[in-house]
């Protein structure tokens, strides 16, 4: 049974960090749409160079652009037990086609991962790492553009019954804890099936 998880919160709620400790205990690969996307920056091709100028504004690259990137790398072998996505998807758009997607794939999300951290929090953590983009105006306008454009995602998902709420503000081995709460019955429900009684 695949764990298929997103984990959705602002720039520095710590969705790095637990995304890399999800990929230790399941086994799943973490897919981070900034990493791929500062890669194709860093490899200075013409698209890459596209990109820049939105990363380095802390702007939105375009929804079709990171779709395609997430439809290409969910079609890899690798994600056959599961997935784990850091930083998408980030709008209402990238939502419906992620939905629309994993509907044809007949695997729909298990759990959607909020980590509701409060903006001084956020700032300080931002503060502390050294991407060009943390910067203290860019940061502070990426968490303007989290509250317009991807928050209406937690909605999103509150609708669906997939959002599960994690604070996101505690030290990063309690948020792990709050997680692994959370995903322990998912794997268990997964197991579920196996034991249950058929009618005969
Ligand atoms: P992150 O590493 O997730 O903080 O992303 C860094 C930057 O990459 C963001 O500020 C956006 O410019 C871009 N980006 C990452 N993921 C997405 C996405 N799902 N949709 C649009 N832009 C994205």
């Amino acid at each position: 049974m695949a764990l298929d998880l997103v984990l959705l919160g602002p720039p520095g709620s710590g969705k790095g960090t637990q995304a890399a400790r999800l990929t230790e205990t399941y086994r799943i690969p973490a897919i981070a749409t900034g990493d791929i996307l500062r890669a194709q920056v860093d490899a200075g091709t013409p698209l890459g160079q596209r990109l820049r100028s939105y990363l380095d504004r802390g702007e939105l690259v375009p929804d079709q652009l990171v779709v395609d990137i997430i439809r290409h790398r969910l079609s890899e072998a690798d994600t056959e037990a599961g997935f784990i996505l850091d930083g998408f998807p980030r709008t209402v758009p990238q939502a419906q086609a992620l939905d629309a997607m994993l509907s044809d794939l007949q695997r729909p999300l298990d759990a959607v991962l909020y980590l509701q951290t409060d903006r001084q929090s956020l700032l300080d953590r931002l503060g502390q790492r050294h991407r060009q983009d943390d910067r203290a105006d860019i940061a502070d306008h990426r968490i303007d553009v989290f509250l317009e454009q991807t928050a209406p995602l937690i909605g999103y998902y509150r609708d669906e019954g997939k959002l599960r709420l994690i604070d996101g503000a505690q030290p990063p081995d309690a948020v792990a804890a709050a997680i692994d709460d959370v995903i322990r019955p998912l794997v268990g429900a997964g197991e579920a099936p196996k034991t249950r009684p058929t009618a005969s």
